[in-house]
């Protein structure tokens, strides 16, 4: 090879590198300052309710939220994996699942201000995109469609983080946009989706709480007008907990507006970054003509508390952090990097944060963009190891029973579809199907005996 074609080839590697970024997403460490180990389960954590919290170690315990030594694990094991993001995205969730009666406004403030403290510190020159979640205030859930002292005190805590205009959206309704690192044409967009949970009484009758709605319409409808490209970031996602069936978190009218928006404004989102869940999870949005125009990717939580929710029957998940590989130029979504946690060997034996999977390679697809994931869901939907793949993920490789046949439909379904009628629709759809499924083998086993005896 000449020398020119040689310095030429490496330019064009070295242009290829350059269009390549990353970033951290971590959601929900929902911090336990009560956990301890101690000889009676019953006393490790508040956050275990009145359940025994079994095998508790100095890394946590399942039935409880994190302990402080699990979140400095967290942090440092990103500093250790990755850096040098380019920005970081946390999407909330700090504070333990305890009785209101059990925290008051200043303890809330208090642990958000610790966990920044420790981002802060760990990454001081990094940008950090930071939405609230549901257990961000008190009343847990009962955020405002107006200003009050949390909003007022969050945005002072997170000065170095936001831009002075976002100060005042934050303080007035928690949240705010900014150019994506300051890049003319990059935009993110981050929301306060806690406005639309149903366990929300103070919103629950308003149209548009804190105006979010048609505030996220302008900045969308003026980034298409600009050319721009943006994400969004929020903590409660819409569409449906695929651990238990038909179980949505926003209201049905909150829940339409925001699969409108999407649709309305799909061409100039390029990735949706939500927590909430604690699982590993994503959602599609379609078209009308059924074409996959977004994700929203669901990141796993830094808590492993087991939820309390009904009718969820193991519902706990090993620690995970990950990190999103993307285009800079375009902001497609190129890949995403799970980390985590195995608790029980942490406790055991000092065990370290370990790479679990890299989506591509695991889903067999060329990137993360929403055509792929598209893909990556029917394999899922029809291959019982890509099935059983993505519902070990889903857990963070905590749960590694097998995933049935009423598993796959809420899973499926789930992923494949936000809104609450289309929803019902795939549940009777893939339902019918598995039963059918179920069916296909007896019958043909019966044809078979049937033939043989004449
Ligand atoms: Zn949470
Ligand atoms: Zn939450």
């Amino acid at each position: 090879m000449s020398s020119v074609r040689l310095l030429l080839s490496c330019l064009l590697v070295k242009e290829v590198v350059a269009l390549s970024g990353n970033f951290w997403h971590i959601t929900d460490l929902h911090w336990d300052p009560t956990y301890k180990l101690s000889d009676d389960p019953e006393l490790v954590c508040a956050s275990s309710g009145k359940r025994p919290a079994a095998n508790a170690g100095r890394f946590g315990a399942y039935a409880c939220d994190s302990p402080w030594l699990l979140i400095n694990s967290s942090v440092y094991a990103m500093k250790d994996i990755l850096p040098d993001p380019d920005f970081i995205v946390w999407t909330g969730d700090d504070t333990p699942h305890v009785p209101n009666e059990d925290l008051g406004e200043e303890a809330v403030l208090n642990i958000i201000s610790n966990l920044t403290h420790i981002i802060n510190q760990v990454f001081p020159n990094t940008k950090v995109y930071s939405a609230l979640g549901n257990h961000d205030y008190h009343p847990k859930s009962q955020l405002p469609g107006g200003p009050n002292n949390i909003y007022t005190r969050t945005a002072e805590m997170w000065q170095d983080w936001l831009d002075p205009e976002s100060q005042g959206t934050f303080q007035k309704g928690g949240y705010y946009t900014e150019k994506l690192l300051n890049r003319t044409g990059f935009r993110m967009l981050v929301l306060n989706t806690n406005l639309y949970y149903d366990q929300n009484k103070v919103t629950q009758d308003m149209d548009d709480p804190a105006g979010q709605f048609s505030w996220a319409d302008q900045v969308l409808t003026e980034a298409a007008n600009n050319k721009e490209k943006v994400y969004i970031i929020g903590h409660v996602p819409p569409g449906f907990f695929e651990k238990k069936r038909s179980k949505p978190w926003f209201t049905s009218t909150f829940n339409k507006l925001y699969v409108d928006l999407i649709q309305k404004h799909h061409s100039v989102i390029y990735g949706q970054f939500f927590g909430h869940h604690h699982t590993d999870s994503f959602r599609m949005f379609y078209d009308s003509e059924g074409s996959p125009i977004s994700t929203m990717f669901l990141s796993p939580g830094v808590t492993p508390w087991k939820t309390t929710l009904p009718g969820v029957v193991d519902g706990a998940n090993n620690p995970g952090i990950r990190v999103f590989e993307y285009d800079t130029q375009t902001l497609l979504v190129k890949d995403v990097v799970t980390h985590y946690l195995n608790l029980t060997r942490a406790n055991a034996a000092n065990g370290r944060w370990e790479k679990e999977y890299r989506f591509t390679e695991s889903f067999r697809v060329p990137d993360a963009s929403p055509a792929s994931m598209h893909q990556a869901l029917e394999r899922i939907a029809s291959d019982r190891c890509y099935l059983q793949k993505y519902y070990e993920f889903n857990s963070v490789s905590y749960d590694l029973t097998e995933c049935n046949s009423d598993c796959r439909v809420d899973h499926v379904c789930a992923a494949r579809e936000v809104d609450f009628e289309r929803y019902e629709h795939c549940l009777e759809k893939e339902g019918a199907a598995a039963i059918y499924g179920g069916l296909l083998p007896v019958l043909s086993v019966a044809v078979s005996l049937v033939l043989a005896n004449r």
